[in-house]
């Protein structure tokens, strides 16, 4: 009496909130998730944030989709109004599985025969397993025969440049290497918020002794464990690393024998970061020459570091340059291969490293087999709907109708679309503009195998059981696959399991008995004792690694009178992308129920905004009305905003600018305009 109900089952799964890939026990009390608490898995140790401990009541929530929908005749497809929840129902009728998968098959085929392959497209996620994204791909390459093929991992790519310099497209050193760092060099990435249990593991190391150099423009919780924040001005970081490297060559604190032995390239960055001097770099980071000098000469001379970037250094239309300026500085510094020392891009979502690995990706073939010709990225997919190139579209759990920038032209792609499909577990924005809606499985209710960050490749069995109707994603494209002439019927998770260990060379030596067996490994295996830190000897893409040259590129819109202050967008510790998940559970939604601008209050005090005041965020997209939030975090002349809530969509606001490497739209600038909201 007085303690917990009865447990009347539980199940453990893999949290689908970050790339940490915690492992979480569900406890179920009359088929509701009561509570979760951390498993004893190899990447979390019992360990859970906020939202892998509150976040899990999405699963029993009543909008999940549970039977399959196809749209009424007279329903409109409207831009303008953003339906999400319960309103998107009402645009449909109920259908049975057969129905609704023949509707999907025969749309696709009918525009196939008219218009060809290339008027169709397929838009995965990164939040599903490998054997969902691997039969992905390959639906689209060979039952729709088309090029365009993505997910959003193309929001946040953080790797491309790490694969043109080591040849390896995954992290160096997984995160648990820290432990044996001396320094730790963090660009662009705000890990207490957006991976919460790694950070509590770098916390322990920075409380033991090893030290910080944080590049940021804002102040973040890891700001109070930095020897060095080097707040650089938004959109800057390119200059600030530049002089570091051109300390670290000036006053000759780079390692010879590796820069001599294992690097390509590196009289041409001399050449490229000369006239970067520190005073130069002051001037255009804001960050003081001494700050830049001490930070560059503490990375160089010590033993072992590692260096960690997110997508506040990714999510720039030059965001492949500051990548390969964090890398060029790492690699002159010989920081790689060595335990505590290597490169490690923290990802976004909880199978990014899954997704790509298994050729989710309009550029490259499972195990990143380059193809001569690219198709279609997440955005730029949607520009060709608008054109009328692209006609039909199978999304499977993404959101492109909340994630994507500009998203004025996304909705007015998707309402151009002829043929729409959208397989999810909730009624999303996007799957207001369906012509055929798909009930699919939640992570925790379905077997398979994820990749987290540190390239743990973790096995997954349902912890509950499908709600109605619902099917796993796997199946569902099967059997669209099998309407579509492939001989897909005798597939299974673990036929698929097999097909992509064979296939993907990351995966070699892998079997589904050994999943089963130990139920995760990382990849590559390595005999025991080899040690995490990968790259001793030599890099996959031969000898040296690389450092490829910039192609420096700027902001595309700079501030000026009509637009004076710099919009940036992120996440919350509370809530995940979208929010179709997070903000269904009754906690977070607590903890975190509105979009707020954050703003430094001196900025609000000149416009005049006082505390419980709402401002008017307008950029040259769109506007959006909310609450303003003092915040000294923030920068002066920043505003700051949250990616979860529709009520006050950030992607509204942003701009459609794409890095020219890695495709990469710009979250984290745009000029914006702020005003007092007053109401008459
Ligand atoms: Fe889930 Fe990431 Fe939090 Fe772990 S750190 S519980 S994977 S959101």
């Amino acid at each position: 009496a007085g303690g917990r109900t009865a447990v009347t089952a539980k199940g453990e799964t893999v949290c689908p909130f970050c790339s940490v890939g915690c492992r979480v026990t569900l406890h179920m009390v009359d088929d509701e998730v009561a509570w979760a608490e951390g498993a004893d898995g190899p990447a979390n140790r019992g360990r859970l944030c906020v939202k892998g401990r509150f976040g899990f009541s999405y699963l029993r929530h009543p909008d999940r989709l549970t039977v399959p929908l196809v749209r009424r005749a007279d329903a409109p497809k409207d831009p303008a109004l953003a339906l999400r929840g319960a309103a998107v129902l009402d645009l449909f009728r109920p259908v049975d599985w057969d129905e609704a998968l023949d509707t999907a098959a025969r749309g696709f085929a009918r525009l196939r025969a008219a218009h060809g392959p290339g008027s169709l497209a397929v838009l995965g996620s990164a939040k599903g397993s490998n054997e969902d994204a691997y039969l992905l791909q390959k639906l689209a390459r060979m039952g729709l025969g088309t090029p365009h093929v993505d997910h959003c991992t193309r929001l946040c790519a953080s790797v491309p440049p790490l694969a043109e310099a080591t040849g390896f497209a995954a992290v160096t050193a997984p995160i648990e290497e820290i432990a044996c760092a001396e320094v730790v060099l963090m660009v662009g990435s705000n890990p207490d918020s957006n991976h919460p249990v790694a950070a509590s593991f770098m916390k322990n190391a920075f409380r033991r002794g090893t030290k910080l150099i944080l590049v940021d423009p804002g102040i973040q919780a890891l700001s109070r464990f930095a020897t060095h924040h080097l707040r650089t001005a938004p959109g800057t970081d390119v200059a600030l690393l530049s002089a570091m490297t051109r300390v670290v060559i000036e006053e000759g604190l780079h390692d010879r024998d590796f820069v001599s032995g294992r690097l390509e390239g590196f009289e041409a960055l001399r050449a490229r970061v000369a006239p970067f001097t520190p005073e130069m770099a002051a001037g255009l980071t804001g960050v003081p020459a001494q700050d830049i000098v001490a930070a560059a000469r503490l990375f160089a001379g010590t033993r072992a570091a590692m260096t960690f970037w997110g997508m506040g250094a990714s999510q720039h239309a030059f965001g492949a340059d500051n990548i390969r300026a964090v890398i060029a500085l790492a690699l002159v510094c010989g920081q790689v291969g060595r335990p505590g020392a290597g490169l490690h891009p923290l990802r976004g979502q909880n199978n990014v490293q899954g997704s790509c690995d298994a050729g989710l990706l309009p550029n490259y073939l499972p195990g990143y087999r380059p193809l001569a010709q690219a198709g279609h990225t997440v955005v730029e997919m949607f520009d060709a709907a608008r054109r009328g190139a692209v006609r039909g579209l199978y999304v499977v759990g993404g959101n492109p109708a909340m994630a994507n920038p500009d998203l004025a032209v996304t909705r007015a792609g998707l309402a151009c679309l002829e043929h729409l499909v959208v397989q999810d577990i909730f009624p999303t924005e996007t799957a207001a503009f369906a012509d055929v809606i798909l009930p699919a499985a939640a992570l925790a209710e379905r077997a398979g195998t994820v990749t987290n960050t540190d390239r743990l490749v973790q096995r997954i069995a349902p912890a509950l059981p499908l709600p109605g109707g619902a099917r796993p994603d796997w199946r569902i494209i099967r059997d669209i696959g099998a309407r579509l002439g492939l001989s897909w019927a005798n597939l299974t998770v673990e036929s698929l399991f097999e097909d992509m260990a064979q296939e993907l060379p990351t995966l070699a030596g892998f079997s589904w008995r050994m999943m089963v067996q130990d139920d995760h490994a990382r990849y590559p295996l390595r005999p025991a004792g080899a040690g995490e830190s990968l790259f001793g000897d030599d890099f996959p893409r031969g000898a040296k690694a690389a450092i490829v040259p910039l192609d420096a590129s700027g902001a595309d819109e700079m501030t000026d009178a009509d637009y004076p202050f710099i919009l940036m967008t992120g996440r919350l510790r509370e809530h995940w992308h979208t929010g179709t998940m997070t903000r269904r559970s009754p906690v977070l939604e607590a903890l975190s129920p509105e979009p707020q601008a954050h703003m430094h209050p001196d900025d609000l005090a000149r416009l005049g905004v006082t505390v419980g005041g709402e401002v008017e965020v307008r950029t040259r997209r769109g506007m959006v009305h909310l609450a303003a939030m003092p915040d000294r975090a923030v920068r002066p002349g920043v505003v700051w905003m949250a990616m979860s809530f529709f009520e006050a969509a950030a992607n509204e606001l942003t701009v459609n600018r794409l890095d020219p490497t890695t495709r990469v739209p710009d979250f984290k600038f745009c000029a914006a305009a702020v005003e007092k909201k007053t109401y008459t």
